[in-house]
């Protein structure tokens, strides 16, 4: 086995490889570190001693709310069923080491299995008090949470815990699926029954027909045909159980950036928070290949890995999150208020932080919808770039995230036209992308340009667009267009309670009325708005972060005035 820690192993079944052979061997022991035993001595004093006998579960794939485990004598393996039901045990913590990744934070479905390898003697640190250690230990929470992260990556990226996605990768509903997954880093494997030559015997063993597809295979061979997000989120168990009785402090609507800021901040203050979110953390941003201007990661980040950490963060507070739930509703003739939820159930909360961003704008052009998903996209992340990879695309737009998205393309596919339908990019787009595109090979600009026609088959295989001065047409053989002009907010289930500026973004501060002591707050006292979906908002990760945070200080004056 790779790795500095020799009592760390894995199975050495030839399709289980470590983590990452490749992976220096710092970032092995912090996957699976050993505590000292000054730390361990500390731990010591949150739980208790349990004994179990060899191969005794401590925990199975599917349970929810885990405790956290620390191996005193003896060893806990981790394993996976195979295709025939079997354990594989991945990895083997010994004395000082312990279990357990991402979902301690929080109550979801746990991925894999865990038994004593030998008899055992394990201390069980009970969730509320595994929360108290991690705060209150500040030394021990931070090797714990960087373990965790670390964990995660490796079972995404083994699979391990995961489910198969089977269906044609160009398909719209599967890359539905499989952009949910990615995005809520749920280790999956997508099974592309076009080329893919493992796919006919899968789906023969299954009796699946093409119709059927796209299929998830779940745990315990369940099929889930075609399943919606929400059927496959709870199927998984990716969606939390709560108390819908309960009246929380605050609920959050939408998990982009403002949202996940508000979370974090109203949780570690104190407040009972829920945020819910229709698709994934991250909001735009999580579409986002990499963010340059965010504040303190001079080499960029991922969207999507800065949500993920923002998430962990606000469910390490106890934030708790309802995903793959749309707000469709909010009731708010009555106190506390009530967020009506696509599944008809009910949220109620005494404050509400609405940041539920925006979505993107359409082309208005024949076939658009066809293509949706199977040529045309709205974020260009690497999962978007393999599927045009060695062909041509399209980037519509003349902003930022357009930028971003033409000299990332140009990474992977073999050129990248760039539409815009003024004369060029300096008034709409940062000086420092105009330069990279200005000098890329592979990226030219076409000013005053529209795209007016779309062919292809079940994929986009040709795009036709026309110069709006001269009338000349060109088409060429592109795979994918990247549709990148802006945005609609998403407000309409607010509409009735909130004050909306004419384009339905949400009135805050003095343009919502006079009696309003936070620039957040919209025309119902108790609701404010951050992000994107606030009408005149800089519209910017780093502002709506900003934002979300702030705004906790006038809803903590809101419930508590006295104490103000
Ligand atoms: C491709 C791309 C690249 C970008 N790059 C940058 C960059 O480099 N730097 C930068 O500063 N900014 C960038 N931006 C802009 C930035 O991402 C946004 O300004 C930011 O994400 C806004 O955050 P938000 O939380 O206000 O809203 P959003 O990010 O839009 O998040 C809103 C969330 O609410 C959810 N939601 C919506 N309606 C409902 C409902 N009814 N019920 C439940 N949930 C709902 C959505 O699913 C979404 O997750 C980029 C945007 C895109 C699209």
């Amino acid at each position: 086995m790779a790795g500095s820690d020799s009592n760390t192993t894995y199975s050495d079944r030839p399709s289980l490889e470590p983590l990452d052979p490749s992976d220096p061997m710092a970032r092995e022991a912090q996957t699976f570190p050993r505590l000292s035993e000054e730390m361990a001595a500390r731990v010591a004093r949150y739980g208790t001693a349990e004994h179990f006998a060899a191969h005794q579960p401590v925990f199975s794939r599917g349970d929810r709310s885990v405790d956290f485990f620390v191996v005193t004598s003896g060893s806990i393996e981790i394993f996976d069923v195979d295709e025939h039901d079997l354990p594989q045990v991945f990895v083997v913590l010994r004395e000082r080491q312990f279990a357990g990744e991402l979902d301690l934070f929080n109550d979801r479905q746990v991925l894999v299995s865990a038994r004593a390898g030998e008899p055992s003697r394990l201390l069980r640190v009970k969730r509320a008090d595994f929360r108290r250690l991690v705060s209150t230990e500040a030394d021990i929470g931070e090797i714990v949470m960087r373990a965790f992260i670390l964990r995660r990556v490796g079972l995404i990226r083994h699979v391990h815990g995961g489910v198969v996605v089977v269906g044609p990768a160009h398909s719209a509903d599967t890359l539905r699926l499989v952009q949910f997954l990615s995005r809520n880093a749920y280790p999956h494997r997508l099974l592309d029954t076009e080329h893919d030559t493992e796919a006919g015997g899968f789906l023969d063993c299954f009796s699946l027909s093409a119709a059927d597809l796209p299929v998830v295979i779940a745990p315990g061979h369940r099929v889930l045909r075609n399943p919606t997000l929400a059927q496959m989120a709870d199927d998984l168990g990716l969606t939390e159980t709560f108390d819908h009785a309960k009246v929380f402090d605050l609920a959050v609507v939408g998990a982009g950036p403002a949202g996940l800021a508000a979370a974090v901040y109203g949780a570690s203050e104190g407040l009972q928070t829920i945020v819910i979110e229709s698709m994934a953390p991250g909001g735009q941003a999580g579409t986002s290949s990499k963010i340059e201007n965010y504040l303190g990661f001079p080499t960029g980040i991922s969207g999507q890995a800065l949500a993920g950490r923002a998430q962990v963060q606000a469910q390490k507070f106890g934030a708790r999150l309802a995903l793959s739930r749309a707000v469709v509703g909010l009731d708010c003739d009555e106190l506390p208020y009530a967020l009506k939820l696509d599944d008809g159930e009910r949220i109620r909360a005494r404050a509400i932080v609405v940041a539920t961003g925006a979505r993107y704008r359409k082309l208005d052009v024949p076939d658009y919808e066809r293509f949706e998903g199977a040529g045309i996209y709205y974020a260009a992340t690497a999962m978007e770039a393999a599927l045009c990879a060695g062909s041509e695309a399209l980037v519509v737009g003349g902003g930022n995230s357009a930028g971003q998205a033409a000299v990332f393309l140009a990474g992977s596919v073999r050129h990248v036209y760039m539409l815009v339908r003024g004369e060029g990019l300096a008034a709409t787009m940062s000086d420092y992308l105009v330069q990279r595109i200005e000098r890329h090979e592979r990226i030219s600009l076409h000013p005053y340009s529209e795209v007016t026609a779309l062919a292809g088959d079940s994929n986009l295989r040709a795009v036709t667009w026309t110069d709006r001065r001269s009338g000349v047409q060109t088409t060429r053989p592109a795979s994918g267009i990247f549709v990148m002009i802006g945005a609609e907010p998403n407000t309409q289930w607010a509409a009735g309670c909130l004050e909306l500026d004419a384009q339905g973004f949400v009135c805050t501060g003095a343009q919502a009325g006079a009696d309003v002591d936070s620039p957040y707050a919209t025309s119902r006292a108790g609701v404010y708005a951050v992000g994107d979906v606030r009408s005149g908002s800089v519209k910017r990760v780093a502002s709506g972060v900003g934002e979300g945070s702030v705004v906790v200080q006038a809803i903590h004056r809101y419930l508590n005035p006295v104490a103000a």
